[in-house]
């Protein structure tokens, strides 16, 4: 045996993918046999538990998609099992999309920036040319030319277009027929990829309604924003099945381990859920406070509409705003580097003590000015 499974090649959106991975099986791992039995002696490993591991939860190898947690997950999003890849937080889906659809040095990917940054780190490292169709900065905020990302897709023989929505750090969330029209233009050329790490803070309900219709559709999700689990690294990919299928095939054999799994399950269950939403509600009031809040300084040229958990905000002296932040303990994301952003911080809403801290130090600034 050479630790290779098959897979039969079928078609539809698996045309997509690269055709020297289409029929890949990936790594057939001790946990992927259907075996049963009560000495499991298949994977060398330790036959006692950690002293440190009270309840031995992570002597052997945890299942590569644990049962539970992809079917809580698949109810949280309105998806089958099936259609859905655990991975080490969206950032990996992210990877495995470019590295799956993308020949190096053919295949493009396209973003529209300023935008999140690891879809060009993806490209980048799959050697993928990358093509930018910039954001446009209007008086509503930051919006995504759709039909020049369909254009630019088309003519680039791009394979993946990433729409992030709600786009981070700008704010702005896609309505949902925008982005059914552009999956069907991108129809049997590209996947469209929507990145819905913020969604849960929008008014905007998750594309994850269109992908009955929109075979060519996959939508992120992930539990380290609203969920309040950044460290324990869980975030999904929803696909068609048979694209799911050569993801999983083409990732780590153990890609989620079983304290994390635990961890997001009981991060799950209805209270912990209920409590997680009356948060975002909280956060989302904050917002709204803190934008007026900030539009009212002196010294803030602009603070975006946001349907994220953070503001975009433009600054006469975005270098000072910062220094002034840092200055009282608050760090903020810098923004001055990106396209488009030489005068931008990008401010997270914390909670309303943390906030208080941002206006006060930001008011004191100007007083002192
Ligand atoms: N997508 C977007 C738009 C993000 O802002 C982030 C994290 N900042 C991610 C994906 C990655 O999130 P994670 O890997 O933690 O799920």
């Amino acid at each position: 045996m050479n630790g290779f499974a098959s897979n039969a090649p079928s078609a539809g959106v698996l045309e997509l993918v690269r055709p020297d991975l289409r029929g890949f099986g990936g790594y057939k791992s001790a946990r992927t046999e259907a075996l049963r039995g009560d000495v499991w002696l298949n994977a060398n490993e330790s036959a006692w538990a950690n002293p440190a591991d009270a309840d031995a939860v992570c002597r052997r190898y945890p299942e590569p998609q644990p049962a539970a947690l992809r079917a809580a997950l698949a109810e949280l999003y309105g998806c089958t099992p099936e259609q859905l890849l655990i991975g080490r937080g969206s950032d990996e889906a992210i990877d495995l999309l470019v590295r799956v659809l993308c020949v190096p040095g053919r295949d493009a990917v396209v973003i529209s920036t300023p935008v999140f940054g690891m879809y060009a780190v993806s490209a980048r490292l799959q050697d993928a040319p990358l093509i930018d169709v910039p954001l446009r900065d209007t008086a509503q905020g930051f919006l995504p030319d759709l039909a020049a990302l369909a254009d630019a897709a088309l003519a680039g023989a791009a394979k993946l277009v990433f729409l992030c929505s709600p786009t981070n750090p700008t704010g702005h969330a896609c309505a949902l027929d925008e982005i059914a029209g552009l999956a069907g233009r991108l129809a049997g050329r590209a996947l469209l990829v929507v990145d819905e790490a913020y969604v849960e803070f929008s008014d905007v309900p998750s594309a994850t309604a269109l992908l009955a219709r929109c075979p060519n559709l996959v939508v992120l999700r992930t539990l380290s924003k609203a969920h309040a689990l950044a460290a324990a690294r869980i975030g999904v990919a929803i696909a068609a099945p048979e694209l799911i299928a050569v993801l999983r095939a083409c990732q780590a054999p153990y890609p989620i381990p079983a304290p994390c799994a635990e961890l997001a399950l009981a991060g799950l269950a209805p209270a912990a859920l209920a409590q997680t939403r009356q948060r975002v509600e909280r956060i989302r009031e904050e917002r709204s406070r803190m934008h007026e809040a900030l539009e009212g300084l002196p010294g803030v040229r602009r603070v975006y509409p946001s349907q994220g958990n953070y503001l975009l905000v433009r600054f006469d002296d975005a270098d000072r705003a910062f220094a002034t932040l840092l200055s009282t303990g608050v760090v903020v994301r810098d923004q001055r580097a990106a396209p488009q952003l030489g005068d931008a911080l990008r401010i997270s809403i914390g909670n309303p003590e943390q906030n208080e801290r941002v206006l006060s130090a930001l008011a004191v600034r100007e007083a002192a000015a």
